[in-house]
């Protein structure tokens, strides 16, 4: 007989209630249906597979991607007395899980993908009781989404050799169209789609361009009480900043795959025990580990796509109180992202051209970062949240478009080898010897921008760049873009997002 599930929740979890969507998937799941289950990271995910897995009997087979965070959750399993264990390239006691299998006596048993799609895993699962096919991070499973592993693929025929067996989806992170996808590669019946709000209202979200990152990260930390996370985008940037960080005299550490493991359990450690530590991470650092207090996390580079900005920003304030978001993103991680598409594979390449585009218009946007987010995940939310840098201070925006057209020519009359320190020369009107001996003191551009015009070259230079109309070219130059022609002939228009004060001071002189 089944028992009750608020009185499991109570008696193996230790909680009072379900959240949010967690009664409504146990529920389908309890009663054999096909689930894909979206919910944001911290919603409680594991729940809602760990519940139906000591309630029903049988063993849950739970696919997931990654050893590290398999590990972490079998820890926390096996402290509330679930039976887990986990078959994985690191494990040594195959035989031994392999026999409680088949004896019935595991609740849970995480694989990794590769594992499950083989031959002899069918065979072993076809020895003992399946209650449940539990696939984590299913947006593995997309070409579309952002996190693609081929093994997912793999995992159909698995689920299909066990047609009672229920199988259920999850992951924090999918478009519309990543969500279809998980539902026809998987099987699963779009009635059986399960999407939980994806608001985090306790997390105010604060978006700046990059400008000298040491000192913005100095400030932002003496303004953010409380562990934190700065996630950086390699592994040396992590040392670098916690280096840096650490001389401010709060203490902090690094974090990457790089690091001896006993170097990064010891830092994971002390970060999770701490009250006040920063951790400088590349963005493995954090899934799957649960500190609910993390006060705030710090981009200090682009992120991979508006998913995985969700996810890795949804690592604080788990807690329900207030806690902070920061990007700090600057043009060239735009380029450097599109540098990159010409590396996957050409069917992934429209994929990767949407994905920065929709980071292009979330770090550009001067409305609600909340409402631009949500809307992303399919919502319908209201135009301001109160808790967003834009809504707390509105910026101006303003047409910086003639700037634009100025500086694209600039780059183009100088024949596009110059960083932007020679073309902001060139354009105010400066007599320095480089300029005298290329006659570049001679072009039509030369002196045109003047007065405080000259302040929105940088930022101009910026959003072109995001755009694509503008390049860097291997010799670090500025070279006209693919996106260039429309700029330059007026049918595409540069709005640019100022701070408050400053837009005030500029708007009167650009629309002069
Ligand atoms: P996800 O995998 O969705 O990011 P987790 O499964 O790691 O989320 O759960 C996030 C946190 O919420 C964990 O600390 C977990 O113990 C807690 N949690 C899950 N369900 C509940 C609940 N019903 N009531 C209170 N806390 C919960
Ligand atoms: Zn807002």
């Amino acid at each position: 007989m089944l028992t009750d599930p608020a009185a499991l929740l109570r008696s193996v979890f230790g909680f009072e209630a379900f959240r949010g969507v967690q009664a409504q998937v146990v529920e389908r799941v309890l009663a054999g249906q096909p689930t894909l289950a979206i919910m944001p990271t911290g919603a409680g995910k594991s729940l809602c597979y760990q519940l139906p897995a000591v309630a029903l009997p049988g063993c849950c087979v739970v696919v997931s991607p990654l050893i590290a965070l398999m590990h972490d959750q079998l820890r926390s399993a096996n402290a509330l007395g679930i039976r887990a264990a986990s078959l994985t390239s690191v494990d040594a006691d195959w035989r031994e899980t392999q026999d409680r299998l088949v004896a019935g006596d595991l609740d849970l048993l995480y694989v990794a993908p590769e594992r499950a799609s083989g031959d002899g895993f069918r065979a072993l699962l076809d020895r003992a009781r399946i209650a449940l096919f539990a696939i984590d991070e299913a947006h593995c499973v997309s070409e579309w989404g952002h996190d693609f592993r081929p093994d997912y693929r793999l995992l159909r025929p698995l689920l299909d050799a066990f047609p009672d067996v229920p199988r259920l989806a999850l992951t924090a992170t999918a478009d519309a169209h990543t969500r279809a996808d998980i539902l026809t590669q998987l099987g699963i019946p779009a009635e059986g789609l399960v999407i939980s709000g994806f608001d985090r209202p306790n997390i105010r979200y604060v978006m700046q361009p990059r400008d000298g990152l040491k000192g913005q990260l100095r400030e932002i930390l003496a303004a953010n009480p409380g562990p934190g996370i700065v996630y950086a985008p390699t592994r040396a940037a992590t040392e670098q900043l916690a280096e840096a960080l650490g001389q401010s005299g709060r203490s902090t550490r690094a974090y990457h795959a790089g690091l001896a493991p006993e170097v990064r359990a010891r830092n994971q450690a002390a970060f999770l025990a701490s009250e006040e530590m920063v951790m400088a991470a590349t963005v493995a650092f954090g899934m799957g580990i649960d500190k609910p207090d993390v006060r705030f996390v710090v981009h200090a580079g682009l992120p991979k796509s508006i998913e995985s900005y969700y996810q890795e920003s949804g690592r604080a304030g788990r807690d329900g109180d207030p806690a902070t978001a920061i990007l700090l993103w600057g043009a060239e991680d735009f380029a450097r992202a599109r540098q990159r598409i010409g590396e996957v594979e050409p069917a992934r390449q429209a994929g990767e051209r949407t994905r920065i585009m929709a980071l292009g218009a979330l770090v550009e946007t001067a409305g609600c970062r909340r409402a631009v987010l949500l809307r992303h995940f399919g919502e319908d939310p209201p135009p301001f949240c109160g808790n967003c840098d834009n809504c707390l201070a509105p910026p101006a925006s303003i047409d910086a478009t003639l700037t634009a057209q100025k500086l694209l020519s600039a780059v183009h009359r100088t024949g596009q080898s110059f960083g932007l320190g020679h073309i902001e020369a060139v354009l105010t009107g400066k007599s320095n010897d480089k300029i005298i001996q290329r006659g570049h003191d001679r072009l039509s551009v030369f002196g045109i921008v003047e007065g405080e015009e000259v302040a929105l070259l940088k930022p101009v230079a910026r959003a072109l760049q995001v755009h694509d109309a503008l390049t860097t070219t291997e010799h670090g130059g500025l070279a006209l873009g693919p996106a260039a022609r429309p700029y330059l002939k007026g049918e595409e228009r540069v709005e640019l997002v100022l701070p408050p004060a400053k837009a005030r001071r500029s708007k009167r002189d650009n629309s002069a």
